[in-house]
């Protein structure tokens, strides 16, 4: 059974590490590596270029400090003139965790809100999916800005948020996706638990390091083999079939 990394952040790993993740890759059929500004988006357009299993999203990471009016013009410009390489919008969204450590003002946040709009103004004109950073307080938001652009092709990457907001995300038809912490944090089990597996993918956002029976571990998609067995005891199905599902939902999202 294959599977697909639908969230990695593969250029942000050094050339000898990706060599050896794709090395050690039989059971990875894709990767959807994303970019956090434009060097990372330059970095995943060779990786991209280089290894035939890796796809990139280009984007602008919420979680850091906002671009310049410059720097903005600078990412729109080499997105469009490499428009033809990218398979989505990503990663884009709020910048939850520094807005929850005090990290910026009100007026920031604001600025953040209007740049997620820019992205999915385009994502809309480009017909492309779009990749989001979007947890708890901010996935309402988020939905409220997707839902005036009628997008339908929304991945909320690594979601954490209450159950009201799941719902309206299903209704929507948006997609979420794990990560393997599922198996050890009882908050992500609770979303595998209503959220359905046909909206559903697998990610691991490496080199994000990972807890539990990963401690320690460099990340590596390979870990997907573990979140595929803990949605499949929370699920009731069969391991196989949530593999084969994930990997059919992750194909028909991106067009792979
Ligand atoms: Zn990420």
């Amino acid at each position: 059974m294959k599977m697909i990394d639908a969230h990695i952040h593969l250029d942000q790993y050094s050339d000898k590490e990706i060599a050896m993740i794709l090395d050690d890759a039989n059971r990875i059929e894709a990767l959807i590596s994303v970019s956090f500004n434009l060097s990372s988006c330059e970095r995943n357009l060779q990786l991209l270029k280089k290894y035939a299993k890796v796809y990139g999203a280009f984007g602008y990471h919420p979680e850091q400090r906002l671009p310049s009016d410059s720097e903005k013009n600078d990412l729109f410009q080499w997105i469009c003139s490499n428009f033809d390489e990218m398979i989505a919008v990503g990663e884009v969204g709020l910048p939850y965790y520094l807005r929850k450590d005090g990290k910026i003002t009100r007026n920031q946040f604001e600025e953040h809100i209007e740049l997620l709009n820019l992205f999915i103004q385009k994502a809309k004109k480009w017909e492309k999916p779009i990749i989001l950073h979007a947890v708890y307080d901010d996935a309402p938001i988020v939905c409220d800005y997707l839902e005036n652009y009628s997008i339908q092709k929304a991945h909320f990457h690594w979601f954490k948020g209450d159950l009201k907001t799941c719902e309206r995300m299903i209704k929507n038809g948006y997609y979420i996706s794990v990560t393997p912490d599922i198996v050890y944090e009882e908050e992500i089990q609770k979303i595998v638990k209503i959220y359905p597996i046909d909206q559903m993918m697998i990610e691991t956002d490496g080199p994000w390091p990972f807890e539990g029976p990963f401690t320690g571990k460099m990340t590596h998609p390979n870990m997907m083999a573990d979140s595929i067995n803990m949605i499949a005891r929370i699920k009731n199905l069969t391991v196989n079939e949530v593999g084969n599902r994930l990997l059919e939902n992750t194909k028909h999202f991106y067009q792979l």
